[in-house]
């Protein structure tokens, strides 16, 4: 017996097939869980090593899993990539725009500096940080516009001051050394705390793996409610083959805001400690009508990924609704949300 996958449009043996979670595992496990049932084995081995992996270990998202304790601080070492950078915020003294990296000690989220050398940029009057890996690789700094002779050097500990000497000295440096800036650490009423900045890159893969997550659930949807055929409109089509194939669609899919999805909530506070997921319709004035499906992990940042743009056929088809993934509650759930409750 064979059937389709709905990502590589292959026909297969159903023993090629396994099960797809809706939102990946690395978010969470729950009870009643939304799984799929016609994703190829192939297309899943894809995904776990393109897209569900940066989703896991390098956006805000990852970051978040620790905050809300999906995730053992002890593992915060596999924060890794280039998507999400901690920082001094540009108030934070001598030491703004420093690089923060974060570990985890008894249970608690520590922040502590990087090694890493700031120099002063000639154009900006502002002092930028450059990593000792970083410097390592250039073989020090040929950079025109930053001045030499002026920088600080910061690192957790002697050890790693000690590092940052033995570079300058073997690029030939023997530079004067000022005196000690004090950490950059508020120690007020005894308790270290450091104030950090997180700037984070949403780029076109981080926007595909939250798009296959919609993905998923869109074909999901259509498939309990008896609207599959939904599936092999050419606009579908398009986010389907954005996500498995990386190609460009004919509109971009996918929209990111820091409004909530749910009334109850606001722009800056929350009050639902869920990832949650809708299907539903965007109405504009002029009586268009999108087909989309919003994703907001953590209740925090909303990615409104559209499938359907100005959608045509009459009568509209049922299909308003959405899920809470309430990580809150132990063991963790999974909720169908009550939308579009009469007037
Ligand atoms: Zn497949």
């Amino acid at each position: 017996m064979t059937k389709d996958c709905i990502y590589c449009k292959e026909s297969k043996d159903v023993g090629l097939f396994n099960r797809e979670h809706v939102i990946p595992q690395s978010m969470g496990r729950y009870d009643q869980n939304l799984v799929l049932d016609c994703v190829c084995k192939q297309c899943n081995d894809f995904f776990s090593a393109s897209l569900d992996g940066i989703l896991g270990r390098d956006s805000l998202e990852a970051l978040l899993r620790f905050k809300y304790g999906l995730k053992s601080v002890s593992k915060l070492g596999e924060l890794k990539g280039k998507r999400l950078v901690l920082k001094v915020p540009p108030d934070g003294g001598p030491w703004a725009g420093a690089q923060i990296e974060l570990i985890g000690r008894d249970g608690e989220i520590i922040a502590r500096p990087m090694t890493q050398i700031g120099f002063l940029n000639k154009t900006t009057g502002v002092f930028e940080f450059i990593l000792f890996e970083e410097l390592q690789k250039l073989g020090f700094v040929e950079r025109e516009d930053l001045n030499s002779n002026n920088f600080r050097m910061l690192g957790s500990s002697d050890e790693e001051l000690e590092k940052l000497r033995s570079l300058l000295e073997k690029a030939g440096w023997n530079p004067t050394i000022h005196g000690e800036l004090p950490p950059p650490v508020d120690d007020a009423e005894n308790v270290k705390s450091i104030e950090v900045e997180i700037n984070y890159l949403i780029d076109r893969r981080m926007k595909r793996a939250i798009a296959k997550i919609a993905f998923n659930y869109f074909a999901y949807q259509v498939g309990v409610n008896g609207n599959a055929e939904l599936l092999n409109d050419v606009s579908v089509q398009a986010v389907r083959s954005f996500v498995r194939d990386d190609s460009d669609p004919a509109f971009d899919p996918v929209a990111i805001t820091d409004e909530p999805i749910l009334d109850l909530d606001e722009k800056t506070r929350r009050h639902t400690d869920s990832h949650l997921v809708v299907l539903d319709w965007l109405f504009y004035r002029n009586g268009r009508k999108d087909l989309r499906v919003s994703v907001s992990l953590f209740n925090h940042l909303t990615y409104h990924v559209t499938f359907i743009p100005n959608f045509q056929p009459r009568p509209l088809p049922d299909l308003v609704v959405g899920h809470q993934f309430d990580f809150s509650y132990s063991p963790a759930r999974c909720l169908e949300l009550l939308i579009g409750a009469p007037a």
